[in-house]
């Protein structure tokens, strides 16, 4: 067993008002608080829309609750004219811990390229924020050049030329299984997990590619998410659609129940 403390990622998207997102957090920390959850032994962050992030994180703080931060995007730049941005450094007063990163749906919509994907990444070590960077192929990609050829190709470009390197999260989501129903089978993830890790050690360092966590995203539900965690490979997950139910988010944060070991 790896010593990487699994991470439980719940991607809201653009769903959720603050009020509406007070509410499912209360639910989500009460649900954990019944089955005596251990955040030290699996972490539990979720990503709610930029415009949530102050209430979350005052209730998280007038609560203690041990749930994390994320936030679904980030500015490359650090101010300025650059009208609807959110820079890093008001993300990090938020006490926002991760920050998505070339999620596909950015780089579909938002024509973001690796180069944008890039400065984001360095944007979000600049201001001490974790990056999920998120990678993966279409099913085009996947026909044509196999599962990891694009995942690897877009890490490498994440991670290249940056002066310091912090702490990053990468997390693996094949285009055509995200909100599809659709889902890789747990050896895929957990080869092209592999695969990164092995180019982590390669553009970074050995260490970095053990204590990197590497999650699988693409319709992960509490019914198939034990599947991808059996892996050494695999060290939590990013979750869509399922984050905004209560039970099943729970019940993916509780996938130890259901695999062991
Ligand atoms: C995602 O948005 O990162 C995602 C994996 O979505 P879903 O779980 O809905 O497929």
């Amino acid at each position: 067993m790896s010593d990487r403390k699994p991470l439980i990622a719940g991607n809201w998207k653009m769903n959720l008002d603050h009020q509406q997102a007070i509410a499912l957090v209360q639910k989500i920390a009460w649900t954990l608080k019944d089955v005596n959850h251990d955040y030290d032994k699996v972490e539990v962050s979720v990503f709610p829309p930029f415009t949530d992030l102050r209430s979350v994180q005052t209730l998280l703080d007038a609560d203690k609750l041990q749930l994390v931060l994320g936030a679904q995007d980030i500015s490359q730049h650090e101010s300025g004219a650059y009208t609807g941005e959110i820079a890093g450094a008001f993300l990090k007063k938020l006490d926002v811990r991760y920050v998505l990163v070339g999620h596909s749906e950015r780089r579909q919509y938002h024509r973001e390229t690796d180069e944008v994907v890039q400065a984001k990444v360095s944007a979000a070590f600049k201001n001490n924020l974790i990056p999920v960077i998120c990678v993966g192929e279409t099913l085009e990609e996947l026909e044509e050049q196999g599962a990891a050829a694009v995942p690897i190709r877009q890490l490498e470009q994440a991670l290249s030329g940056h002066k310091d390197i912090g702490e990053f999260v990468v997390a693996y989501e094949p285009v055509w299984a995200i909100g599809t129903g659709k889902v890789a089978t747990a050896e895929q993830a957990a080869e092209v997990a592999k695969k990164l890790r092995e180019s982590i050690e390669k553009l970074v360092s050995a260490e970095a590619a053990d204590a990197s966590r590497i999650l699988y995203g693409g319709s992960v539900k509490s019914a198939n998410v034990a599947g991808f965690l059996a892996s050494e490979e695999v060290d939590g997950v990013l979750v869509g659609g399922a984050s905004l139910d209560v039970t099943e988010f729970t019940g993916i944060c509780r996938f130890q129940k259901h695999v062991s070991l």
